[in-house]
């Protein structure tokens, strides 16, 4: 099959591989269309947990093409989409309800072969079934949008609190359409380029400002005594470090984006005790891609304008350079047919 590789750190390339083989409790899924996302920018930079040779990707869905004999409840045809994240199921943290913790865990596209090949093995358990009015451009997203489910599971948001989101790419505008649905009142949004603030006024953000001189003003006007969420979507040290000054008493501080592992910011355990803050982490996501497939299926989330690029396989490395360098928003690798 061909696939797309990273045979050592800072390299791609396209290439001929062997098929996937089907273990007993796997199935083989035929991919139809896969994300490229920050986690694969990580990856290549050879600062994440992953090894090399690798196929990358872990944001996609397929046509099951083959089951393996002990599997039950999917059979060859069937659209599905896969959760990366593979839990074991019998250390003590998958039996303690924190999965995304798995003392075991391994990840699809992440140490072991993903989503941008023809062809992906995966056990039978991490696949979801796909209604038929999920598109495929919708399925490459219900990944990345049951991160955004279990963060929401990791917060309180009470009704009509203001919130506050720092940086609208793809995840930060799915964290603005995600806030409006569990009751927020005024989402505010700050971002550096001037298209994903109109996307983020399109989403639904009541304010999208950029970084900059009047961005404390029109912040403070909407929410005079502070927002009762603020998150970071960037990862950026020096963003995440200026955020605490926007939150209100009792408020929480969501830290969704993926800053460098060695990164530190300065806060005030002073004001976090003064100020009763909650500061809250969201690692990955944990048995939420139910809930996030009924979100896309329901229309309640849109993501339609969050792809800027659907591109074949050959264009890998150039739209990978783009996306890194931060010049779209979602890419999409088409690799199968079209749905
Ligand atoms: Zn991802
Ligand atoms: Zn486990």
């Amino acid at each position: 099959m061909q696939a797309v590789l990273f045979p050592a750190p800072e390299t791609i390339a396209i290439e001929r591989v062997p098929d996937p083989a089907c273990a007993p409790d796997e199935v083989i899924v035929q991919v139809a269309r896969c994300g490229i996302c920050g986690t694969d920018v990580h990856i290549y930079r050879n600062e994440y947990m992953s090894a090399f040779p690798l196929i990358p990707g872990h944001e996609f869905g397929g046509v099951i093409v083959e089951v393996g004999k002990e599997v039950t409840g999917f059979q060859v045809g069937q659209r599905v989409a896969v959760d990366p994240n593979l839990y074991c199921g019998h250390c003590d943290m998958c039996r303690n309800e924190m999965a995304n913790h798995c003392l075991n865990w391994q990840g699809v596209g992440i140490t072991r072969g993903g989503g941008f090949a023809e062809y992906v093995a995966a056990p039978a358990r991490a696949c979801y079934h796909l209604p038929d009015s999920l598109d495929d451009m919708q399925a490459a997203f219900v990944e990345p949008l049951a991160c955004v489910v279990h963060a929401m599971k990791r917060i309180r948001v009470l009704p009509a609190d203001p919130v506050l989101i720092l940086g609208a790419g793809p995840m930060g505008l799915l964290l603005v359409q995600a806030l409006r649905r569990m009751g927020a009142s005024h989402i505010a949004v700050v971002e550096k380029q001037a298209p994903r603030l109109e996307l983020a006024r399109r989403m639904g953000a009541s304010l999208a400002v950029a970084p900059g001189q009047e961005q404390d003003e029109q912040l403070k006007a909407v929410a005079p005594r502070g927002f009762g969420v603020v998150i970071d979507a960037t990862g950026v040290p020096a963003v995440i470090e200026g955020a605490f000054r926007f939150l209100r008493p009792r408020g929480t501080y969501l830290q969704f984006g993926v800053a460098p592992n060695h990164a530190k910011v300065n806060v005030s355990p002073y004001d976090i005790f003064r100020n009763d803050w909650m500061i809250i982490g969201t690692f990955a996501l944990c048995y939420t891609f139910l809930p996030a497939i009924d979100w896309l299926a329901s229309g309640a989330i849109d993501i339609a304008p969050l792809v800027s690029h659907t591109v074949p396989m050959a264009d890998f490395a150039d739209l990978f350079g783009q996306f890194a360098a931060g010049k779209t928003l979602k890419v999409h690798i088409q690799i199968g047919d079209a749905a």
